[in-house]
């Protein structure tokens, strides 16, 4: 199966994709956790790539393009989950050129809707372990300890990228560059839509029955 994952920053992708990659065996591939990986080892990609995410803006696609389809080919035949790429239609035109070229397409879209306010709300409350990455919410997901991690006892972060100022800047971007993408998909008719204001597992039921449906 090979799946793209939609939805606005704090739409819960992430937190999607960890069900789905245990349920089906899917490779996840999230552009952003390999940003910042790039970011954290020094690499000259990662040094591109830091000043566009800490105001919000989109990596150019180019870059993106690039490090995706390397990513992407190194996928294991059970497929994969793409989230957070592709971002706006001319990466989306890319990535089906490439997938062409192997003889691959992509199975389903989806896309989880959720209001800003709401978006608004989980962002600028998530903390993460810079040690770990496991990512908290200082009202939903409280760590055992304020402000530690417990996993390994890391003074928790909240991202550059997740203050009030760039939020509204991401989703800002989000409507303009990355929800056209929804029709772009809807004319090959393999986009499904989920109300994903609801909790994550009622979200993810919702999507195992669609893709159960899809695979039989
Ligand atoms: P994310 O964790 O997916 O929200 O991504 C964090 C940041 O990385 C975004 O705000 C962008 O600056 C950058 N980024 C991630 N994926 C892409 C993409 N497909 N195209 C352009 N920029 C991206």
């Amino acid at each position: 199966m090979r799946i793209v994952l939609l939805g606005a920053p704090g739409a819960g992708k992430g937190t999607q994709c960890k069900s789905l990659v245990s349920r089906y065996g899917l490779l996840h591939l999230s552009s952003g956790d390999i940003l910042r990986q790039e970011r954290s080892e020094g690499t000259e990609l990662g040094k591109k790539a830091q000043r566009y995410m800490d105001s919000g803006a989109l990596v150019p696609d180019e870059i993106i393009i690039e490090m995706m389809a390397k990513a992407i080919d190194n996928a294991p035949a059970a497929g994969f989950i793409l989230d957070g790429f592709p971002r706006t239609v001319n990466q989306a035109v890319a990535l089906d050129k490439a997938l062409d070229e192997s003889g691959q397409t992509i199975d389903a879209v989806l896309n989880l809707e959720v209001d800003d306010g709401i978006i608004e709300k989980r962002m600028t409350g998530r903390r993460s372990c810079p040690q770990c990455g496991a990512v908290y919410h200082i009202e939903n997901m409280k760590p055992k300890t304020e402000g530690v991690c417990d996993h390994d006892g890391t003074e928790l972060i909240q991202r550059p990228d997740d203050n009030p100022k760039v939020v509204a800047k991401r989703l800002e971007t989000y409507h303009r560059q990355t929800e056209p993408l929804v029709d772009y998909y809807k004319k090959q008719g393999i986009v499904h839509d989920f109300d994903a204001n609801d909790e994550a597992e009622v979200v993810a039921s919702s999507i195992f029955d669609a893709l159960d449906t899809l695979s039989t």
